[in-house]
């Protein structure tokens, strides 16, 4: 576990708030999500710690926001993390392609789902929400890049998908997430946040019942956070910046 963790988040919240300023925007208005896959439960909690620490100087008392990638991960840090989140003090949300015969697995680790990319995974999971008593927060992940490598359902169904969550019980449409294009033009990278912002906008305006929340934009990591802001981005997910490299997948 990197020894200046509270260091590296202040200097990450430093490049949010700059990136918040520059635009004209507030910087209480983007929040850090700390994306926390192949970090051990003790490093997360160490992270977790010095994040409330650092959100309390600014007197900013919302909970601190972990993502996960994988449910093993979620599963094995879970019980760390329960006391935090049941104090209302941590939520933790899946960030990565969810299979669906993990869905049981997953629902009881996360206070959020932020990989709807289907339709049926969204119907799958809101059975089950229903089944339990409770509704689980759900964003619906656009892939804006276009590339094969990324999971998430076109700029172009977007709409569509995210009116179909927002009408299911059990979920509650919170927003969207996006992973920006992998290359070094900034324009393009941008442009694929601003398709992400397009989307929402389109939601919000269209009125459809549920639909009133999804005003979150999740985009935005190490190395194109500034961009994200600018974009308009409300959540960035950050690891290497505060955790170091992670070791080869
Ligand atoms: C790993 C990951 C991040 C964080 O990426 P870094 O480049 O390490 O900041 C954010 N979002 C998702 C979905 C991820 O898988």
């Amino acid at each position: 576990m990197p020894s200046d963790l509270p260091d590296r988040i202040a200097r990450v919240r430093a490049r949010i708030d700059d990136a918040a300023t520059a635009a004209g925007r507030r910087p209480d208005d983007v929040r850090l999500m700390l994306a926390t896959k192949t970090q051990d439960a003790g490093t997360v909690l160490a992270a977790v710690h010095a994040a409330a620490d650092l959100a309390a100087a600014r007197g900013d008392d919302r909970p601190v926001l972990v993502g996960e990638n994988r449910v093993q991960e979620l599963v094995a840090k879970a019980p760390d993390l329960a006391d935090l989140v049941a104090a209302g003090r941590l939520e933790v949300h899946m960030i990565g392609t969810l299979q669906r015969n993990k869905i049981n697995q997953m629902l009881p680790t996360v206070t959020g789902l932020a990989a709807v990319d289907r339709l049926s995974l969204a119907e799958a999971v809101a059975r089950r929400c229903v089944r339990d008593g409770r509704t689980l927060d759900v964003m619906v992940q656009v892939n804006v890049s276009g590339e094969e490598s990324k999971s998430g359902v076109a700029p172009t169904e977007a709409v569509e998908l995210a009116t179909g969550v927002a009408a299911l019980e059990g979920l509650h449409l919170t927003g969207f997430l996006t992973i920006g294009a992998n290359t070094p033009d900034e324009d393009e990278v941008r442009a694929g946040f601003a398709r992400l912002r397009a989307v929402r906008d389109e939601v919000v305006a269209g009125g459809t019942p549920g639909t009133e929340d999804a005003r979150e934009l999740s985009m935005g990591m190490s190395t194109d956070l500034e961009l994200a802001v600018a974009e308009g981005a409300t959540i960035v997910r950050v690891g290497t910046a505060v955790f170091g490299a992670r070791p080869p997948a």
